[in-house]
C-alpha cells in the first residue's frame, strides 16, 4: 500500500513512522521550504508517551526531562490544587515527558529517513476507483492508495472536504518561551498559576532549560506592539520566579498565538482521504493534549491500515476509534480554558476556593478518560 501524508508537523512525521513500521510506502509533502525549527515545549502525557514507545520512537523522546507539572497556584504563590507527576506515572504506567518541539521533530525525521518533500503545498485532491491524486500548487501531482491530511488547524485538505469547518477564537492569546534557567530557582512552583483573565505556566525541560507559557484575555488578531512590556504589565507582580523568568527570556524567543479550536466535525473521512491531528480536532492547549491526541491518531491509523486490506474501510475504522475521545478532549479543554480565564473577582474567588476542596487523588482521576490505556 502507498500513502501520501500532507504536512510535516508532529502529526505527519509520527504518522510516517507508524505506517513505515507496518511496511506501508509513505511520502510526506510539507509546504515549508525546509524542516521547521520553531516552537517551544510540548508536554507529552502518558497516552502519547505509550504510543511513541510502542512505535519505537525512542530517539524522539530521548534526553527529555520527566518532571513536575500539573499543580495550580494563585498569583501570590499559594497552592490551589496539587498534582505530583509521579502520581500520574504510577497510575497510567508511563511518565509525563516535556520535549522541545524542535527536538521531537528532529528525532522523528532521523527515524523516518528522507521521505519528506519540502516546498510542496497541496492545492486539492481528486480520487477514483484506482487511487487518490494530490495536486500541488507548483503544478505537480502524486498518487497513492490513501491520503492523510495532517496539515494543521487551517488544513487545505479539510477545506476541500468540508468548507464550513472553521476554527473559532476562544477569547485569549498565548505567549511561549524557552529559556536557560536553573531548575532549583523554581522550587516547588512548577505547574500553572491562575489569576484573573490570565495564567502562567512553568515546565521543566532538559539541560537546565525551562518552557514557560502565559495566556491573557484579549480580542483576536491584536498582538501587543511589545510582548515583553505586555508580559511585564500582566505578570510583573506575580510570584517568583515568574518576573525573573520573563526578564531572562530574550525578546526574539517569545512566541505569540491567538488560541482557538475546531468545533467537532461530523466526519474526518472522505473515501481514501482522512484528516489527522489539528486538521481533524484542533484543541485549546488547556489539557496539553493537542499533540498527544495527534500521536494517538497516528498509532491507530498504522494499526487499521495494516489489519484491513481495503483502505476505505480502514479509514472508517480509524475515525470510529479516534473521533469520540478527540471530540471529548476539545470540549473539556475549552471548558477548562473558560474557567481558567475567568475575570470576575467573585467568580475567581469561588473558583479558587472550590478547587482547593478537591482531594489530590480526585484531581488525578479526572484524567482517566484521556490517559487510560485504550489500545
Ligand atoms: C500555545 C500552545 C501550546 C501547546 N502545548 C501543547 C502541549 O503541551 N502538549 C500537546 O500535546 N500539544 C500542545 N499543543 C498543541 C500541538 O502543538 C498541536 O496539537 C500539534 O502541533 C498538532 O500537530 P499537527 O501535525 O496536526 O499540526 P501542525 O504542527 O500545525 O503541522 C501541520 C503542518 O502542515 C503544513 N501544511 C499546512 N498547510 C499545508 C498545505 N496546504 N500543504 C502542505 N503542507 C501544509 C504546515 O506547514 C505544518 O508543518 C499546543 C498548542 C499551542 C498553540
Amino acid at each position: 500500500m502507498k500513502a501520501i501524508i500532507i504536512g510535516g508537523g508532529v502529526g505527519g512525521l509520527t504518522t510516517a513512522l507508524a505506517l513505515q513500521n507496518n511496511n506501508i510506502d509513505v511520502t510526506v509533502y510539507e509546504q515549508s521550504p525546509t524542516a521547521r525549527a520553531d516552537g517551544a515545549g510540548l508536554a507529552l502525557w502518558p497516552n502519547a508517551v505509550r504510543a511513541l514507545q510502542q512505535l519505537g520512537a525512542h530517539a524522539a523522546i530521548t534526553g527529555s526531562y520527566t518532571g513536575g507539572v500539573g499543580s495550580i497556584h494563585r498569583w501570590d504563590g499559594t497552592t490551589i490544587s496539587a498534582l505530583d507527576a509521579r502520581t500520574i506515572e504510577q497510575r497510567y504506567g508511563a511518565p509525563i515527558i516535556v520535549v522541545h518541539r524542535e527536538e521531537i521533530m528532529r528525532g522523528l525525521l532521523a527515524q523516518i529517513g528522507g521521505v519528506v518533500h519540502y516546498g510542496k503545498r497541496i492545492a486539492s485532491y481528486q480520487q477514483d476507483a484506482d487511487g487518490i491524486h494530490a495536486l500541488f500548487a507548483d503544478g505537480t501531482s502524486a498518487s497513492a492508495d490513501v491520503l492523510i491530511g495532517a496539515d494543521g488547524i487551517r488544513s487545505a485538505v479539510r477545506a476541500q472536504m468540508n468548507a464550513d469547518a472553521q476554527p473559532v477564537y476562544q477569547g485569549y492569546a498565548a505567549w511561549r518561551g524557552v529559556v536557560p534557567f536553573a531548575h532549583a530557582q523554581v522550587g516547588s512552583m512548577w505547574g500553572e498559576t491562575w489569576g484573573r483573565g490570565a495564567r502562567f505556566g512553568i515546565v521543566p525541560l532538559s539541560s537546565e532549560r525551562l518552557y514557560w507559557f502565559a495566556t491573557a484575555n484579549r480580542p483576536a488578531h491584536t498582538p501587543p506592539a511589545n510582548h515583553k512590556a505586555e508580559l511585564r504589565r500582566l505578570f510583573g507582580a506575580w510570584h517568583a520566579p515568574i518576573p525573573a523568568l520573563l526578564e531572562a527570556t530574550p525578546d526574539a524567543a517569545v512566541l505569540y498565538n491567538d488560541i482557538g479550536d475546531l468545533p467537532p466535525l461530523s466526519t474526518w473521512v472522505d473515501g481514501r482521504v482522512a484528516l489527522l491531528g489539528d486538521a481533524a480536532h484542533a484543541t485549546t492547549p488547556n489539557m496539553g493534549q493537542g499533540a498527544c491526541q495527534t500521536i494517538e491518531d497516528a498509532f491507530v491509523l498504522g494499526q487499521v491500515l495494516t489489519r484491513r486490506s481495503d483502505p476505505i474501510q480502514a479509514l472508517k475504522e480509524y475515525q470510529a476509534r479516534r473521533m469520540p475521545l478527540a471530540r471529548q478532549v476539545v470540549l473539556r479543554s475549552r471548558t477548562i480554558g473558560r474557567i481558567g480565564q475567568l475575570e470576575n473577582p467573585l467568580l475567581v474567588a469561588l473558583r479558587d476556593a472550590f478547587m482547593r476542596t478537591i482531594p489530590d487523588q480526585l484531581t488525578a482521576r479526572q484524567f482517566d478518560f484521556v490517559l487510560r490505556k485504550t489500545y
